[in-house]
């Protein structure tokens, strides 16, 4: 009864509304969309967008509950019999669709983000194009990746060979990203919202002195282990009140950091204004925001340096190239979000081997040892960087064995 719901909205609502554009051969139309979701150290949800003529595109939605339902009840009777070569067509008509019902922000954009994927690697793949071409061509040849160095677990297990550890030490820390700079790469980030051994309550947002004083020390010592070496950046994940985060980001000014994430909440960019304009630190922040209207107030008010849209959640890639040229008018630097596989990882890449203002691309998954696997051919990631691939689509395929040997049941 949902889908049927669903079938007939979208066949009374917006089949008449969006009469797409006649031409002489437009090819196999969209068949199909499934998601499949790989119990990753998140739950990867990889979406494909199957043609007529058994080509599939696969893309990449933000982790999400919901998403399966969005795109299998909502969006597949909106897609199928629509030509797949429409991308930005079929964007705004998912986003007409869903009109009401989330496609501003949140898990509505999401599900559109991880099928605006699917349909650039089944428009490339149709074309035989890679994804950049569509979209204008490259800038680089390669892309430059940063390691996620994930403290607690993670970095608990790789620094100090699977014990137990509930406080978070310096030298632990020093470790952990003198591993990661020996992997060859030149960024590395580390969560520094960790507890140091003192309970506190972390409700309020405020850190006391003794716990800015940890946090100041971690920084130290990966600074006096690697700041000779590689950038160091650190991620607040939006925990801390203003007062608090301008103390702590005072105690950290001349440690020389590339970037300080997520400070205070997202939500209020006034507040982040103000905090850039009393600290001196490089601030980053816009995972959690969605499409170039929820960037627009963040980038006219030149709230922070680095803006991290994720393409799989903030609107996909040709969305992510709107945000990037808003944010280049401003002389603002994309630092892209991603914690995905490596789909959501080449969507980034393609998008950010088009744009300009580019830096780097986040990778959130060295505790994973078969993330590499779940793509046929070389390691993507090489010395810290990605090369831009020349095959058609997202430039990669999938070892289909290992996605459902790791498929989250
Ligand atoms: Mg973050």
């Amino acid at each position: 009864m949902y889908e049927d719901f669903a079938s007939t909205l979208a066949a009374t609502m917006w089949a008449d509304y969006d009469e797409p554009p006649q031409r002489a051969d437009d090819g196999p139309k969209i068949a199909d969309l499934e998601t499949i979701v790989v119990d990753g150290n998140f739950p990867w949800t990889i979406v494909t967008v199957e043609a007529e003529d058994g080509t599939i595109g696969i893309g990449e939605a933000y982790p999400s509950p919901g998403v399966h339902e969005i795109i299998t009840d909502y969006l597949r009777p909106v897609l199928v019999g629509e030509t797949p070569l429409d991308v930005e067509r079929l964007y705004n008509l998912m986003r007409s669709s869903l009109s009401g019902r989330g496609s501003q922000w949140g898990v509505g954009t999401i599900a559109i983000s991880g099928v605006e994927i699917a349909l650039w690697d089944l428009a490339g793949k149709l074309l035989d194009q890679p994804v950049y071409q569509l979209l204008g061509g490259k800038m680089r040849e390669e892309v430059q990746v940063y390691a996620d160095c994930h403290a607690g677990e993670a970095m608990v297990t790789s620094a100090d060979e699977g014990q137990e550890e509930t406080t978070y030490k310096p030298e632990a820390y020093a470790r952990a990203a003198r591993l990661a700079v020996d992997d060859g790469f030149d960024i590395v980030k580390f969560d520094l919202d960790v507890p140091s051994g003192r309970e506190i309550d972390r409700k309020s947002g405020h850190f006391d002195p003794p716990e800015i004083e940890h946090k100041r020390r971690v920084v130290e010592a990966v600074m006096d282990e690697v700041g000779a070496d590689a950038e160091v950046a650190v991620d607040l994940h939006w925990n801390f009140s203003p007062e608090t985060a301008e103390r702590l980001c005072r105690a950290l000014e001349g440690a020389g950091l590339a970037w300080v994430e997520d400070p205070i909440p997202p939500e209020n960019v006034d507040a982040m204004r103000e905090l850039k304009r009393r600290v001196d630190v490089t601030l980053l922040t816009g995972e959690n925001r969605y499409e170039r209207h929820g960037f627009r107030d963040l980038i006219e008010n030149q709230a922070v340096d680095f803006l991290a849209p994720d393409v799989p959640k903030a609107g996909g890639i040709a969305e992510t190239k709107k945000i990037a040229n808003m944010a280049e008018s401003y002389y603002q630097t994309l630092i892209p979000h991603n914690i995905g596989s490596p789909v959501a990882t080449m969507a980034t890449v393609q998008l950010g081997a088009t744009i300009p203002n580019l830096y780097a691309i986040e990778y959130h998954a060295r505790e994973v040892g078969w993330w590499e696997d779940l793509v046929v051919g070389e390691d993507l990631i090489q010395d810290g960087t990605i090369e831009v691939p020349d095959e058609p689509g997202l430039g990669i395929e999938l070892d289909w064995d290992v996605v459902k040997e790791h498929e989250k049941q």
